[in-house]
């Protein structure tokens, strides 16, 4: 019989991936992760790829995020529910795991809940590498929630944007987002409208959240050139983007079955052309086809995108000596002998007296 493997499974809390982020800073982290999502989509088919899982309700989704390569596998847990902030909630909670294809072990489990707004910030900006414009400097940020400082600071040390032009329909929203970027480098205009802020953009992001098929930005609003990064409208239902804006419009996708369903795209029929980043990333496609033409990168975001953040985690914690081994797998000294378990003492057995 094999020696029994006792392993222990590497646990990242929410307190301990602030304090990673923390102690090696926003821009590394956001640089980081963008050059390993980069370097995962460079590996595209090597991983085995699905739809994610959703668990549709009135007033959101709980979704899984399954994908793995030949050595690793990972999945993460996340939800989308806009009105959770009414109740104190944020409306995106998530948390992820790691694991060794060769065995099944678990090999980290995460909070994914502010790394998700780290790895859609990164994925927003390598997209935006491959497709805006070079010498974009401002960009319009629509929606100025949870999401938003990331995207913003991803956008400026990734980019080079400095200059960027906000709304929310909630104005205490926008005010946060000024608070939170002061000091950071960019400089912020507060606009009174969508089309105000989009005005003389290079760049739009839109990551609004509204359980409906929103028309956050329209054909009249776009300008040659630009390049919209749609990252709000992410499940059946939950869309920003008119659908002449993506009919004019090339239109790029990180995995075609998924945004179908969850994208911007669900409202165009299945043969609408799109173009899956990996290729451009790779060199398989052009991308931007002219210096006028306007591009759309419908982020929906992809289980690679969690892989590649969870691998950034796992390096990160191991350089820094962080996280606590926890026993989430039962250590068996005979791997058959399981019900055995239940005749040992538990430590955590209290006598009564
Ligand atoms: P949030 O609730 O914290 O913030 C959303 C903001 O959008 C709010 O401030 C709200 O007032 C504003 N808003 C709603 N309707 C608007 C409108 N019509 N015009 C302008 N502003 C409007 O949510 P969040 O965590 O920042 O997430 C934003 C969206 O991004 C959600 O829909 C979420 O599901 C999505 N998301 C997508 C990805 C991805 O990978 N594509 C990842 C994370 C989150």
């Amino acid at each position: 019989m094999a020696a029994p493997q006792h392993f222990s499974t590497l646990y990242l809390s929410a307190p301990d991936v602030i304090a990673l982020v923390q102690r090696k800073g926003i821009e590394p982290c956001l640089r980081g992760i963008a050059d390993y999502i980069h370097a995962d989509f460079l590996r595209w088919g090597a991983f085995d790829k699905s739809a994610r899982v959703a668990s549709h309700s009135r007033d959101g989704v709980i979704e899984l995020m399954p994908i793995a390569d030949g050595e690793t596998y990972a999945f993460k847990y996340v939800n989308g529910h806009p009105k959770n902030t009414r109740w104190g909630l944020p409306t995106v909670m998530a948390f992820g795991v790691l694991a060794d294809v060769a065995t099944g072990a678990p090999l980290l489990l995460s909070e994914l809940t502010l790394t998700t707004a780290l790895r859609t910030a990164a994925m927003s900006a390598v997209a935006a590498r491959a497709l805006a414009r070079p010498g974009s400097r401002t960009m319009a940020l629509i929606g100025n929630g949870a999401q938003s400082e990331f995207q913003a600071l991803a956008f400026h040390h990734l980019l080079g944007i400095d200059t960027l032009r906000l709304f929310d329909t909630d104005p205490a929203a926008t005010a946060k987002l000024q608070a939170n970027l002061k000091g950071t480098g960019p400089r912020t205009v507060a606009c009174t409208s969508t089309a105000e802020a989009v005005r003389g953009a290079d760049v739009v992001t839109t990551v609004t959240a509204d359980k409906t098929n929103a028309t956050i930005l329209t054909p009249d609003m776009l300008a040659p050139g630009m390049h919209i990064n749609a990252v709000g409208g992410d499940c059946p239902g939950k869309t920003e983007l008119h659908a002449d804006v993506l009919r004019q419009a090339q239109v790029f996708v990180e995995y075609a079955p998924q945004t179908r369903i969850e994208g911007d795209i669900q409202q165009l029929p299945a043969d609408f052309a799109v173009t899956e980043l990996w290729e451009v990333l790779a060199g398989q496609h052009g991308g931007r086809a002219s210096d006028a033409a306007v591009t759309v990168f419908d982020s929906v975001g992809f289980a690679l995108e969690d892989f590649s953040a969870l691998r950034f985690l796992r390096d990160a914690a191991a350089e820094l000596g962080m996280g606590q081994p926890i026993e989430l797998i039962p250590q068996l000294s005979d791997p058959k002998n399981l019900f055995g378990l239940l005749h040992t003492r538990s430590p955590l057995l209290r006598v009564v007296a």
